[in-house]
């Protein structure tokens, strides 16, 4: 039995505590926020409850193999829907009224009818020759990037390059090309690439910049489908806590690690921001950044690869509004596109950036009763901008007006909701950056994705013996599935007691 504190409690840190302490490890979690859930969090007011974070859920295979070996399958602890509308896009169309298409919940089919319907004949069948390409980009990665883990040392690097695939492979999974050149190469419409590239934006990157294979997000959603959870996504994450207690995690919040500490070469233990310290024999980190970034590995020794090193992404900003008044039939998540989605990402991405005046915006409009008083909505209305810094959204100035930006563009966009909002919360990056540590409130580790990028996130396994990294900034990335499968190939890789 090992002695193990896992630093952060988000949806990382929970998922590999919970697995740990079934494998009948000792395990404490030091959270320093008075709350566990980091990233994927809620906001609860006058009867309205909203999800901070995560939109839906995608591949929930993984939480469901998760929620089985801990103990009892996921069904016995939340309710996980399928999500029946789930997302409208809608285009700007030159002297006329938009172009919408309405994406059905896994169907290829469907899929493909309604690109046909909304953006002309073809371009159904040049999206599922592009859909193709990623399928077959996923079953090649699927194996030697998802379900692998990352190693800082040299028999890991070597174990890399050896399962790297041969040329078919790389032609196919093409690590030299963008996400935005794969559009172009298959993609005719500009809506459609728009909507291709709308997967890289949100992943916090730059079409241009992040790599072909995030092809794979829209293949991953139109196979398996995208999922809720009743109540609100962070009722998972609720559950994922009361799990680790059952499994006597001990769950420390308001605990601050400051240093973990080494001795004889290995990790020995964790400083805490309090002055206390707690002895281990492995620690895991789940944090936004790398340990060495976060400072907490002071001095001498081997600092985690991938500091520094990972291009820079951008953020999300999140505008909660009270609403008076249903409006049954909205999809789960509608897309009001920018006039030109193409220019987009260069303003997210600028160094001396503004407030975007033009964004794509992504409303969360969950059908769910339990959100919000009787006769009464709570909606989300998400949308990519720069970090904190380029941006200060901490200004008051920037904040107020905002609000009120956001709200003109969805009238101008045809959702004019101005005269029921009973209140909002805006949740800017400098919000986020305060909650998780991710510097800026930017989406941590973003760009790495793909096999050739692979090694610019955080290892699971470190080059400092004892010391493993879970969560969205270490391999093979953030969102709620690809985190819960960095918990699952840390706890593997630490086996049972
Ligand atoms: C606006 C937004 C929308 C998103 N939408 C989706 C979506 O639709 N689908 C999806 O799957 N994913 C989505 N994501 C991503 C997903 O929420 C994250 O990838 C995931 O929740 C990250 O979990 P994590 O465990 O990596 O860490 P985090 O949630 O970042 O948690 C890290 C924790 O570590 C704690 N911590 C930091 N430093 C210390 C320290 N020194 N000592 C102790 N504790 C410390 C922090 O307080 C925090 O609780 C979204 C994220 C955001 C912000």
């Amino acid at each position: 039995m090992a002695r193990i504190v896992v630093v952060g409690a988000g949806m990382g840190g929970l998922a590999v505590a919970a697995r740990l302490a079934t494998l009948r490890h000792e395990v404490t979690i030091c959270e320093r926020s008075s709350s566990t859930g980091g990233a994927s969090g809620s906001i609860v007011r006058d009867g309205f409850t909203f999800t901070t974070g995560p939109g839906l859920l995608t591949l929930p295979a993984v939480y469901r193999d998760l929620f089985l070996k801990t103990g009892a399958a996921i069904e016995d602890v939340v309710d996980l829907v399928p999500i029946a509308t789930p997302t409208r896009e809608s285009f700007a169309a030159a002297g006329g009224p938009r172009t919408v298409v309405d994406i059905p919940n896994a169907s290829r089919s469907g899929t493909h009818d309604a690109f046909e319907s909304g953006f002309g004949p073809g371009a159904g069948d040049d999206w599922q020759r592009l859909l193709h390409r990623a399928g077959e980009m996923w079953g090649i990665t699927r194996k030697t990037f998802f379900e692998a883990p990352l190693l800082a040392d040299p028999a890991g690097r070597a174990e890399r390059l050896r399962s790297a695939g041969g040329r078919a492979d790389l032609r196919t999974t093409a690590p030299w090309r963008s996400l935005r050149s794969l559009g172009r190469a298959h993609l005719s419409d500009p809506r459609l690439r728009a909507h291709l590239e709308r997967f890289a934006v949100e992943a916090g990157c730059h079409p241009g910049k992040a790599p072909a294979t995030l092809a794979t997000l829209p293949y991953l959603e139109e196979t398996f489908g995208v999922w809720w959870v009743r109540g609100g996504l962070h009722r998972m994450t609720e559950a994922l806590h009361a799990r680790c207690v059952q499994r006597k995690v001990k769950v420390r919040t308001d605990t601050e690690v400051s240093t973990i500490e080494r001795a004889g070469g290995r990790v020995s233990g964790v400083l805490l921001a309090d002055g206390g310290r707690l002895d281990a024999d492995i620690v895991i980190t789940d944090l936004p950044v790398d340990p060495g970034t976060a400072g907490l590995l002071p001095g001498p020794g081997p600092k985690a690869p991938g500091a520094g090193r990972v291009p820079a992404s951008s953020a999300t900003l999140e505008l909660h509004l009270a609403l008076r008044g249903r409006t049954p039939g909205t999809p789960h998540r509608t897309y009001l596109f920018a006039d030109d989605p193409g220019r987009e990402p260069d303003a997210l991405f600028a160094d001396r950036a503004t407030p975007p005046s033009d964004p794509t915006l992504c409303v969360l409009a969950p059908d769910d009763e339990a959100s919000a008083p009787e006769g009464h909505s709570a909606w989300t209305v998400q949308l990519r901008v720069p970090r904190q810094g380029p941006v200060d959204w901490d200004s008051a100035a920037v904040r107020d007006g905002y609000s009120a930006t956001v709200l003109d563009l969805l009238t101008r966009r045809g959702l004019d909701v101005r005269e029921r909002v009973l209140w909002s919360i805006l949740r800017t990056p400098a919000d986020l950056a305060g909650q998780t540590g991710a510097p800026g409130g930017a989406v941590p580790g973003a760009g790495a994705d793909g096999p050739r990028n692979a090694p610019r996130r955080v290892p699971n396994r470190s080059a400092v013996p004892g010391l493993f990294s879970v969560g969205a900034s270490a391999h093979p990335g953030g969102g709620l599935t690809r985190v819960g499968m960095s918990a699952a190939l840390v706890a593997e890789l630490i086996g049972r007691a």
